[in-house]
């Protein structure tokens, strides 16, 4: 097959050449509500194009390379001295698979365990192109339903305004859980 992104010859969908180039995660950093970190492995107008594939055919396997890049790199970078859950955000099968359980996946080592179908949407209102007002005023109504977690490391692909992190942050406190800080492959905050 080609690399979708040189068109070279490549036994994979990226070749190796173009992850050295383009997916070396630069993690950047945003504070959202009162003083909740979420990292970003990748600037939205990098990996936007690539992130946009997955409605596509080829969706899972892009984001399978993306998340081996980023999410695998900090996976193999930091280590947690205790069992840390790994919870990705609204993990409902869309287009066939679940992006953010996904990146969760790539996380599964040691002490960090991803804990699928636990944190859903009761609503399915799409945020895309919305404003921070109608975020704000149409939550997503998450319902977690896991046992057993203490810590918890919120997982999901996009940050644009934080709403969707910080509700998600909400419900989980709510039930008990803290979350140390999230994680997104990309930042699409306009800054
Ligand atoms: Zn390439």
């Amino acid at each position: 097959m080609r690399c979708i992104l040189c068109h070279t010859y490549s036994f994979s969908l990226i070749c190796a050449a173009c992850r050295r180039r383009l997916l070396a995660p630069s993690l950047s950093i945003r504070i959202i509500g009162d003083g909740f970190k979420v990292y970003s492995f990748y600037n939205y107008a990098d990996a936007g194009p690539l992130i946009k594939t997955k409605h596509t055919h080829i969706g899972a396997s892009v984001y399978r390379i993306l998340a081996a890049e980023s999410f695998g790199w900090f996976r193999s970078d930091f280590s947690f001295d205790t069992p840390v859950a790994v919870i990705p955000v609204d993990d409902r099968p869309k287009s066939g698979y679940a992006h953010t359980a996904i990146l969760a996946r790539a996380l599964n080592s040691g002490h960090l365990r991803p804990r699928y179908g636990t944190l859903h949407a009761r609503s399915d209102i799409s945020y895309s192109g919305k404003t921070l007002a109608f975020r704000q005023s149409h939550p997503r109504r998450f319902h977690y339903t896991g046992k057993g977690v203490e810590t918890a490391i919120i997982v999901d692909d996009i940050i644009t305004t934080g709403t969707t992190i910080l509700e998600a942050k909400e419900v989980l406190e709510k039930a008990g859980v803290t979350p140390l800080f999230a994680l997104t492959l990309a930042d699409a905050s306009q800054r």
